[in-house]
């Protein structure tokens, strides 16, 4: 087996699957980079629970959790097999690493997964699998996480955070367009996580809340959180240095930086 980079990336809004921008055309181009993965498991803020939930649907579902949207993107369908073998597998694995868990055997793909993994894997032949998030519990949480699934990077199983790099949405208008420029309070946070990231500065990442306009950026924390298990799965192999795969910015509030490690 291939072993993986592990790689967080931002899925930005729905409207990312049919928006023409550098970040679709990015995630779009990603897959191809990198060897074929024997399953997918994905970290999305979209499914919050209050411990580690995972999903272990044979066929999932495309769930639409967003409202007001065009009738386009209503009408996508992510039909990618499930993991089931694989879900009782990260269970156990979590178990033994003395994280709670259970496993979920109905639960579909949300947004945060399918716009991303469509975009990178449009053939839908990789069986994936989600795991939830725990808001409450915080970075050192989800890097414990990461580190608890390490062993399957050594069977070809990609693990995905997907999140935003900056994420307050208080400030996203009606009329705001998907090319329109940042907003003065993006890039101070963005660069310090690039830099960060790429200086491999765990104490510094976990510590995110006293960035450079780190409230601003992310007033709730579920949105970040995802990016704590590949680097968790990245620590657990020495692997702390990440690069930076994309920078860009949609709707002036969403930087869409992505990241792998290993
Ligand atoms: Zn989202």
């Amino acid at each position: 087996m291939t072993r993986l980079p592990t790689l967080y990336v931002t899925h930005g809004a729905p409207t990312l699957i049919i928006d023409d921008c550098p970040a679709r055309d990015f995630l779009a181009g990603l897959g191809k980079q990198l060897p074929r993965p024997s399953a997918i498991v994905c970290v999305s803020p979209h499914w919050e629970a209050p411990r580690a939930v995972v999903s272990a649907a044979p066929k999932p579902e495309t769930i639409h959790d967003f409202m007001g949207f065009p009738k386009a993107l209503y009408e996508q369908r992510y039909p990618a097999p499930g993991a089931p073998t694989l879900a009782g597998r990260i269970s156990g694995l979590l178990h033994k690493a003395g994280i709670s868990c259970i496993v979920d055997p109905l639960r579909g793909f949300d947004h945060g997964a399918w716009v991303p993994l469509k975009l990178m894997y449009p053939a839908a032949d990789i069986p994936a699998l989600q795991i939830s998030v725990q808001t409450p519990l915080g970075p050192a949480h989800h890097i414990a996480l990461g580190k608890a699934l390490a062993p399957l990077r050594e069977e070809g199983v990609l693990i995905l955070g997907s999140g935003s790099a900056t994420h307050n949405l208080r400030d996203f208008r009606g009329a705001s367009a998907v090319g329109d420029p940042p907003k003065p309070y993006v890039k101070p946070f963005d660069d310090w996580l690039v830099k960060t990231v790429e200086a491999g500065d765990a104490e510094a990442l976990a510590d995110y809340e006293r960035a450079p306009e780190a409230a601003r950026n992310h007033p709730t924390a579920e949105h970040f959180l995802p990016i704590f298990v590949p680097f968790g799965a990245a620590l657990a192999a020495g692997e702390a240095k990440g690069r930076t795969l994309h920078r860009s910015t949609t709707f002036g509030i969403i930087a869409m930086t992505a990241f792998a490690w290993g």
